[in-house]
């Protein structure tokens, strides 16, 4: 990944800053088509649905409202030898191969002395397991340095008259903090009523957003699982719970997907040794109790997967979490999983979660701004939400993990991406067979300059440096799916041949019907 140009560690010329990173002009432009990709096809879930831009820096209260002050935390302990930190959940999960996810401190605590686990980097003792918060403070307009400068003075010199410095430099930091958002979701929230007013105030109303987050993670590892900066895309679709416990129907046509069978991993299989069992939407319904609007999304979630994304359904499962593993809000909590061969594990690289109106009573309560609404009877509520969450990069690198191959073709290996051609970064690379003929190089301009005009929106390529059987590798190994190959036959008859990464076949096309037929094979 690193050697390609998808992502490079983040400030590298001076070490690297752990759990973040660049995306390099691949990565960038995979990142982009996949983006697209997930707007196109949920936006066009509902005529309400819509994208929305907040900001990433947000007011204190808004993670008062949303409890993340108080309970965004993750078990850390400390190795008393080397200081390094690890979360002390992950460090169990390693060490005993179980499910530590909503363990209490005691009992993590208790795991850690009982199998006497140690720091795995240096074999030194661990410390007492404590919670730490993942919230990413950023000081407005006040200086936290200056605070430091004071602190250290203080502490060098112990004079008395420094102390009330220090009080009021704490005070005007402790109002000046803000945060930088650790979830997309919370800026949907803050938009809800203004939205919802100039949408006529009609629900469902969906507010999409594709954003940066933040996480003050204890380890971040495994490349892009996880980040301290990632980038979320989620959809909040806010609704009234008493219409769609009876009629849901009336806004979306539940029918289409009665039949669509997904793999899910229910709580009571997750010790039957079975990645999954298949279920249609109609079981998950009359058999286990799921309400068909929550079994509609699940479905709908799951199609992005296998239709837009081509994930085979081997490789992806539902898994439906347990009471104790899902926030306490959470109603309904499916994660989406995708099987990771270069991890030899399942990842969770979304979630639809039913959060009921957790969220929006909470906002209310802190701010003392109204946000219930009212139904044509005159009744009011405070509308639910189901949250569709998903981790941009770690959908990034599921699909390089499921695209990117090794094949042995005669006597050699390529590796070759086998992206979707409307998610390959570069569409078409166009060469001539060689590069000292001049005839040759000036026609595969021609025709570079053409496909340019004619695609404004895709990432085309000229290349005539090295061998051409070089450059088609190199084309493959990024998942470029056409390669434009300009011969001496093409000043002839003004042919060219256009080969297909996936078979390797040439096959010689007309240049004046080149556009239309690039046009429909990079449609799929
Ligand atoms: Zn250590």
């Amino acid at each position: 990944m690193l050697k390609v140009g998808i992502v490079y560690p983040a400030s590298e010329i001076y070490g690297g800053l752990r759990g973040f990173y660049d995306y390099g002009y691949l990565g960038h432009l995979l990142k982009q088509s996949f983006e697209n990709a997930w707007r196109r096809y949920f936006l066009s879930l509902h005529e309400n649905f819509w994208e929305v831009e907040p900001a990433e820096v947000m007011h204190q209260r808004v993670f008062v409202a949303s409890g993340h002050l108080e309970h965004f935390n993750d078990p850390m302990v400390e190795c008393t030898r080397c200081k390094e930190r690890f979360r002390a959940d992950k460090l169990i999960e390693e060490a005993l191969g179980i499910s530590a996810e909503g363990l209490t401190l005691e009992e993590l605590d208790r795991l850690i002395r009982e199998h006497n686990i140690r720091c795995p980097k240096c074999g030194g003792e661990l410390g007492k397991v404590r919670w730490f918060n993942l919230m990413f403070p950023v000081v407005i307009g006040a200086s936290s340095l200056e605070l430091i400068r004071l602190l250290k003075d203080y502490l060098a010199t112990r004079k008395e008259s420094l102390l009330e410095q220090l009080r009021q430099r704490l005070d005007e930091l402790e109002r000046s903090t803000a945060y930088l958002r650790p979830e997309t979701a919370q800026g949907a929230y803050l938009l809800f009523k203004r939205e919802f007013e100039l949408h006529r105030k009609k629900l469902p109303l969906g507010l999409a957003i594709i954003g940066k987050a933040f996480r003050n993670e204890i380890s971040p590892r495994q490349l892009l699982i996880r980040l301290r900066e990632f980038t979320q895309a989620e959809l909040q679709i806010f609704f009234d719970p008493e219409r769609w416990s009876s009629r849901f129907s009336e806004d979306f046509d539940f029918s289409e997907v009665r039949n669509t069978r997904l793999n899910v991993l229910l709580v009571k299989d997750r010790n039957s040794g079975q990645a999954f069992r298949e279920l249609s939407v109609q079981e998950l319904v009359e058999e286990h109790g799921y309400p068909a609007f929550y079994a509609y999304f699940l479905a709908k979630v799951f199609e992005f997967y296998v239709d837009v994304l081509r994930i085979p359904r081997s490789r992806i499962r539902l898994k439906e979490l347990s009471e104790r593993e899902k926030a306490f809000y959470n109603r309904y909590h499916f994660d989406v999983e995708i099987w990771f061969e270069s991890l030899g594990s399942w990842k969770e690289v979304g979630g639809v979660h039913y959060r009921t109106d957790h969220d929006l009573s909470g906002h209310q309560k802190v701010s003392g701004v109204n946000l219930s609404v009212r139904r044509e009877d005159g009744s009011e509520f405070i509308p639910h939400v189901l949250e569709l969450s998903f981790g941009v990069d770690r959908n990034i690198m599921a699909l390089i993990d499921v695209f990117l191959v090794k094949e042995t073709v005669g006597s050699k290996e390529r590796v070759v991406l086998k992206l979707p051609p409307r998610l390959s970064p570069i569409k078409v690379a166009v060469f001539p067979l060689v590069s000292n003929k001049p005839e040759l190089v000036s026609k595969a301009r021609e025709i570079y300059n053409l496909l340019r005009r004619e695609f404004p929106e895709w990432k085309i390529v000229y290349d005539e440096k090295g061998s051409i059987g070089k450059r088609y590798r190199r084309q493959d190994e990024i998942g470029t799916p056409f390669c434009v190959t300009v011969d001496y036959d093409s000043l002839k008859d003004d042919t060219v041949t256009l080969r297909d990464r996936d078979t390797m076949q040439q096959t010689r096309v007309r240049v004046d019907e080149l556009p239309s037929l690039l046009r429909s094979s990079l449609s799929s």
